[in-house]
């Protein structure tokens, strides 16, 4: 089934590159500062210590340049990898700032005297902020939930206090006398701030207006079973969205372009239609809820396709889907696209609800039955009603290993659903002989 996600080659070329640009951006910054900073009166300790605090800084920088925001890095490594790499490299750049600050006390313990912000001088105060706007960014990153946090009041503290982390060390480094002797240094950390507010830049205001541009209209709200609603839309006077089934967009009200609250959903419909997309969202809180009163007519704004589309599935010689709850909707996607392009490959979908009324797309799925010769369908049902004939409980373990195809070697997965699902279901099909490689997965946390 062709995709977006192009060539295997491709894809690791594209790879490869994206990562050696991120090591290059870490790297050559700390070893201009060990390399060409001459240690003077200061000592080499000192010396260390500020290579510290500059990987820090670009690690930062890199985090607005390359964040899950970018369908440059979504699409080549898929979201939930770029979403673990930035959580470890803010851990990273944390532990970096303080091994930074501890090394400075340490070596001279007067230094301690720094943090009396009045007196400090202004080098001191603005590395006291930065220090400070990053623990609040690990602190409210951490513990959303426990501090009963909004997503969306969380998303627009995180980006304000990246602002302070950046604006605030740019200051730090530049006042900080050692490195406004170098002209290198400068121009190193001048770029690196250069380059994550141009990323900003293009991230909340350039890409927003290109995104209003290309305006879709609602042509229907369908309900669906288990409580989701399917909206289905049309591109209002342009193509449309070219996207691989797998692939996510960014839904945003046509009237606020700019407003930090868009939310992510899986493309539900056949990837042989970009000028028809549509998505099948459940319930969960105000945004997803006030999706079931959009009205025929109504415009909305789709920014994607983002993330990883399926991988080539044509090697291959099946595809598993599993799927659990609203998990289904990329799984769908890919059934809706093979059953337009006519495969006949072989399907095993393993898809979990909890009652028998509830399953979406039920109805639909018996249909493809029809439509995909080689298409296998398992409801599991997790509170099944007495006398239910099929099989019970979660998509997992025990139902993969009754299920798996003797040649599972040769096939390929898709999974979609909680994380725990997910860790299962990985580890189970490698136990069972699948390749890494030919393992995809999504998270909708
Ligand atoms: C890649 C991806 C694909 C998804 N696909 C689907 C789909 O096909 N169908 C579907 O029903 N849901 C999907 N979701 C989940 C959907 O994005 C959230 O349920 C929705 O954003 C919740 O918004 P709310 O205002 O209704 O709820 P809220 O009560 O505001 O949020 C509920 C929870 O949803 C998460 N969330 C809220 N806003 C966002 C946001 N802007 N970005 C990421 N997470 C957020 C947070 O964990 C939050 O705690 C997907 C999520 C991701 C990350």
């Amino acid at each position: 089934m062709p995709t977006t996600s192009g060539s295997p080659f491709g894809l690791a070329l594209r790879r490869a590159l994206l990562i050696t640009l991120y090591g290059a951006v870490i790297l050559v910054p700390l070893g201009l500062t060990i390399g060409v900073v001459k240690p003077g009166a200061q000592g080499r300790l000192v010396v260390f210590s500020d290579a510290l605090g500059f990987a820090a800084l670009s690690l930062i920088a890199l985090q607005v340049i390359a964040s899950g925001r970018w369908a440059s890095t979504t699409r080549v490594f898929g979201l939930r990898p770029v979403l673990h790499l930035h959580r470890q490299a803010g851990k990273a750049s944390l532990m970096l700032v303080i091994a930074h600050v501890a090394i400075l006390m340490l070596d001279d313990p007067r230094r301690l005297r720094l943090f009396d912000v009045p007196d400090a001088p202004g080098r001191a105060r603005a590395g006291t902020i930065a220090v400070l706007a990053l623990v609040g960014i690990a602190v409210t990153s951490i513990w959303r939930a426990k501090l009963g946090m909004r997503f969306e009041h969380w998303r627009a503290s995180h980006l304000a206090l990246t602002g302070v982390v950046i604006a605030a060390s740019f200051v730090h480094v530049i006042w900080v006398r050692a490195y406004t002797s170098l002209a290198d240094e400068r121009d190193v950390v001048l770029a690196l701030v250069i380059a994550a507010a141009a990323a900003l830049f293009w991230a909340r205001v350039a890409h927003p207006y290109r995104t209003a541009l290309k305006p879709y209209r609602v042509v229907a709200v369908r309900r669906e079973r288990g409580g989701a609603v399917t909206l289905e839309l049309e591109a209002d006077g342009h193509d449309g969205l070219r996207f691989g089934a797998g692939q996510f967009a960014r839904l945003r009200p046509a009237h606020a372009p700019y407003s930090l609250d868009d939310h992510p959903f899986t493309l539900s419909s056949s990837a042989a239609h970009p000028e028809h997309p549509s998505f099948t969202v459940k319930a969960l809180g105000d945004f997803t809820t006030a999706v079931a009163d959009l009205r025929p007519g109504d415009e909305i704004l789709v920014d994607g396709p983002h993330g990883e589309a399926v991988r080539d599935g044509d090697r291959r010689r099946g595809r598993i889907l599993l799927a659990a709850g609203i998990g289904i909707t990329p799984a769908m996607s890919v059934l809706r696209t093979a059953a337009e392009r006519g495969s006949t490959k072989p399907f095993l979908l393993l898809y979990g609800s909890r009652q028998w009324a509830d399953i979406t797309f039920r109805e639909e799925l018996a249909a493809l039955g029809r439509r995909l010769p080689n298409l296998q369908v398992v409801h599991a049902l997790s509170r099944a009603e007495p006398g239910w004939p099929g099989e019970r409980g979660r998509v997992g373990e025990q139902l993969l290993r009754r299920y798996a195809p003797r040649d599972i070697a040769r096939w390929s997965a898709l999974i979609c659903g909680p994380a725990a699902m997910v860790a299962e279901a990985s580890v189970t099909l490698a136990l069972l002989g699948m390749p890494m490689r030919a393992i995809q997965a999504e998270g909708f946390e």
